[in-house]
């Protein structure tokens, strides 16, 4: 799929280039090939000019050009000897000619502007020539000069221009498709990997959910083959337990993709954090006491408040209490503190005697579904979601997290967050 998607992103990509390089070169062609006929034609117009001027002219009635003394030696001495001339009779008549006699003489047609001939030859290519004729004399028709040059001089050049210009957009093409090609790989990477990333994630989710509803499923039939009370009230003990195990899931996971889409609006208000953490550890006491965990707080600063949402930044330091209670062995020590860091930041730390989490782990800590012993996690009803939701209400807030853990001693995480002054 994304080689397709990247293989066409280069094609339009080199195709959209080609099509501005064909245009820019037609441009191109189309000028150097009008200017170059602009040339000849100011040529010829030149040496219309000059030789106008040479006429001989004979004050006879009619006056007449003497033919031969103008054009002396049947040539006249020009720079540019690829340049022919022909003089006409005002009848019409061809009287004198640069060009070889063998070549038919193209009908006169007296033009000021530049025209371009054909002249059959009786061997090879026919002979194609640019010519201007000019009616001469001020009062009285004295003939037509007409004087022609050469069409290759417009066409020799213009078809190398051709060349050249064939050969620097085909290079040009293929340049760009390469570049192209790179630059849609580079586009594609991020792309590649969310996408890898929303595969995991519903495949983990999937996964999280199909299980407690297949044991739902086997406890349900369980109880509908099983008359006996007893057994049908453990049935729906563990039925009940699952049950709220998926509708927390389910509650995770509507959290994070609110989270995702950015359509949840934050209602900040000053917390107090010293009290919102005086509450979450009221709640978790129990838990404390029921693992015979010794769970303290120790305030280094008073008074001191964040702007946020309070249901947020209480879920944050439930989820973290949570997690340093779940994975502290008995008779372990978890202890929260509250001081202030400069420049004006609030340090939560959350430090436990627990299991601590191997280094290689803590890249990923905070990934969806991540747990570092999937067992030992699952045993206590963990999905893993915990710390990503964490982590999203810590970056909702623009705040910090980190975690510091040696594995045997325990585990600290730190929450950074900007403080607000109360009102
Ligand atoms: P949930 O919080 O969604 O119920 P969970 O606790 O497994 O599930 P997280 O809170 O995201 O998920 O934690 C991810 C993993 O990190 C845990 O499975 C656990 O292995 C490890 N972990 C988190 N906190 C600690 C801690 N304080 N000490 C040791 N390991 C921890
Ligand atoms: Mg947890």
């Amino acid at each position: 799929m994304f080689q397709t998607t990247r293989r066409r992103l280069a094609l339009w990509y080199t195709a959209v280039t080609a099509l501005l390089l064909l245009i820019i070169a037609t441009g191109v062609y189309f000028y150097v090939r009008n200017t170059l006929v602009e040339r000849v034609d100011d040529t010829l117009n030149h040496v219309v000019e000059v030789v106008g001027r040479s006429l001989i002219i004979e004050n006879t009635t009619p006056p007449h050009v003497n033919v031969e003394a103008s054009f002396p030696n049947n040539a006249v001495a020009l720079e540019d000897d690829h340049i022919d001339l022909e003089w006409f009779s005002p009848a019409g008549d061809r009287l004198w000619s640069t060009l070889s006699d063998n070549l038919a003489i193209v009908p006169l047609h007296p033009s000021m502007f530049g025209e371009t001939v054909q002249i059959q030859r009786s061997s090879g290519a026919p002979l194609i020539l640019r010519q201007i004729t000019q009616a001469m004399g001020d009062r009285q028709l004295l003939g037509y000069l007409r004087v022609s040059e050469p069409w290759f001089e417009v066409t020799k050049p213009t078809r190398e221009l051709v060349v050249d210009l064939g050969i620097g957009t085909v290079g040009m093409v293929a340049i760009v498709g390469a570049i192209g090609w790179l630059l849609s790989g580079l586009a594609m990477t991020p792309i590649r990997d969310s996408y890898q990333r929303l595969k995991q994630f519903t495949a983990d989710a999937s996964h999280e959910l199909r299980n407690p509803v297949a044991v739902i499923q086997t406890n349900v039939q369980v109880a509908i083959a099983d008359p006996d009370p007893q057994q049908q009230q453990q049935n729906l003990q563990v039925i009940e337990r699952l049950t709220r195990r998926l509708g927390r899931l389910v509650d995770d996971l509507l959290f994070l993709a609110r989270q995702d889409s950015g359509i949840v609006q934050v209602r900040t208000e000053w917390i107090a954090i010293e009290d919102l953490l005086e509450e979450v550890l009221e709640e978790q006491g129990m838990t404390a006491v029921d693992r015979e965990i010794d769970l303290t707080m120790a305030i280094e600063t008073k008074g001191v408040g964040i702007l946020g949402d309070r249901d947020q930044i209480s879920r944050l330091f439930t989820n973290l209490v949570d997690n340093a209670l779940q994975y502290t062995p008995e008779k372990g020590k978890v202890h929260v503190e509250l001081s202030k860091r400069n420049p004006a930041q609030i340090l939560i730390k959350i430090i436990d005697t627990g299991a601590g989490i191997p280094e290689e782990s803590i890249p990923q800590l905070f990934e969806r579904f991540y747990r570092v012993d999937p067992a030992r996690s699952k045993s206590s009803g963990g999905t893993g979601l915990g710390l990503a939701i964490a982590r999203s209400i810590v970056e909702n807030h623009q705040g910090q997290i980190q975690v510091e853990s040696k594995v045997g001693t325990g585990t600290t995480i730190l929450v950074m967050l900007p403080e607000a002054i109360g009102v």
